[in-house]
């Protein structure tokens, strides 16, 4: 397993158990989010250290310990996930800032290594979100909906669901069993940011025109055929959009017939990509699709 939390900021202290929470916030780690939270996770998969260490949660609770959760901070590590700003609960809503597969991905292998390193067993009592700490460690809670729905995946509702998912992926990486990281060129995975006024969406690569997406909506590359990208849409629709340009694509923009090289491929983006931490684009951006 590749490490994502460096060595630095696990103190050796006993630990009993790890809580995870969104911090219905933007995508990006605020002040208030440093100083609740040990670790957050940002949309792109970018991992952030909060404030507080881990030893001022560890036996008792010390000045300027992280207090994520009512009643049970002791000996808790707090990690989140930035995102779910403006989420509603029912019907549901992800909001402006929908919790993204790749910051997931990060976040569950964040915490499988906080679990390996403080030999925290995967239970529903001691690896869990903020929303199941009532029903799985009958501590109250107010009325916290928390992690509950994955917007890329509409099929898990519910607290427990979303634990068991997450107790799943961790066990199978503690097991060595979780696949492999998808890789580039193509940067499947990865996070696209549509930095186009308006970018038509597609029913296939040149296809028909289903609908648009706005500038700065943020969706999840599946991969890439020539100039188009198959994206999945915060609604959780697949859908393709002309792409591009970043040092991966400018061979398939250079072999695309249909594309007449009107401009140097470094000089049009309609989407910019990040994956992980990495941002592949320029920032240079021609507005014309
Ligand atoms: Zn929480």
């Amino acid at each position: 397993m590749t490490s994502v939390i460096p060595a630095a900021w696990m103190p050796r202290v006993p630990m009993k158990r790890i809580i995870g929470h969104w911090t219905a916030g933007n995508h990006t780690a605020s002040d208030t989010d440093k100083r609740a939270y040990y670790v957050l996770i940002e949309g792109i998969g970018k991992i952030i250290r909060g404030v507080p260490s881990i030893d001022l949660n560890s036996g008792s609770i010390k000045n300027g310990y992280a207090a994520h959760t009512l009643n049970c901070n002791t000996d808790s590590i707090g990690l989140s996930m930035c995102c779910m700003a403006g989420a509603i609960e029912s019907p549901f809503s992800a909001g402006r800032a929908p919790l993204t597969a790749v910051q997931w991905s990060a976040f569950v292998r964040a915490v499988a290594e906080h679990a390996r390193f403080y030999q925290i067993p995967v239970t529903p009592q001691t690896i869990l979100f903020h929303a199941e700490v009532q029903a799985n460690l009958c501590i109250a809670q107010r009325a916290k909906w928390d992690v509950i729905r994955l917007p890329f995946e509409p099929s898990v509702v519910g607290a427990k669901e979303a634990g068991d998912k997450l107790r799943r992926e961790v066990a199978a990486l503690l097991a060595g069993n979780a696949p492999t990281a998808p890789q580039e060129p193509v940067p499947a995975g990865g996070i696209g940011r549509i930095t186009a006024p308006v970018l038509n969406t597609r029913n296939g690569p040149n296809g028909d025109v289903t609908g648009s997406l706005k500038a700065g909506t943020l969706v999840e590359v599946n991969g890439l055929d020539g100039v188009w990208l198959n994206v999945t849409t915060p609604a959780g629709f697949s859908v393709w959009c002309i792409a591009i340009t970043s040092p991966w694509s400018t061979a398939h923009l250079r072999s695309n017939r249909r594309s007449p090289a009107r401009t140097a491929p470094s000089s049009i983006a309609s989407i910019a990509i990040w994956t992980n931490s990495k941002h592949l684009e320029p920032d240079n951006v021609d507005h014309r699709f």
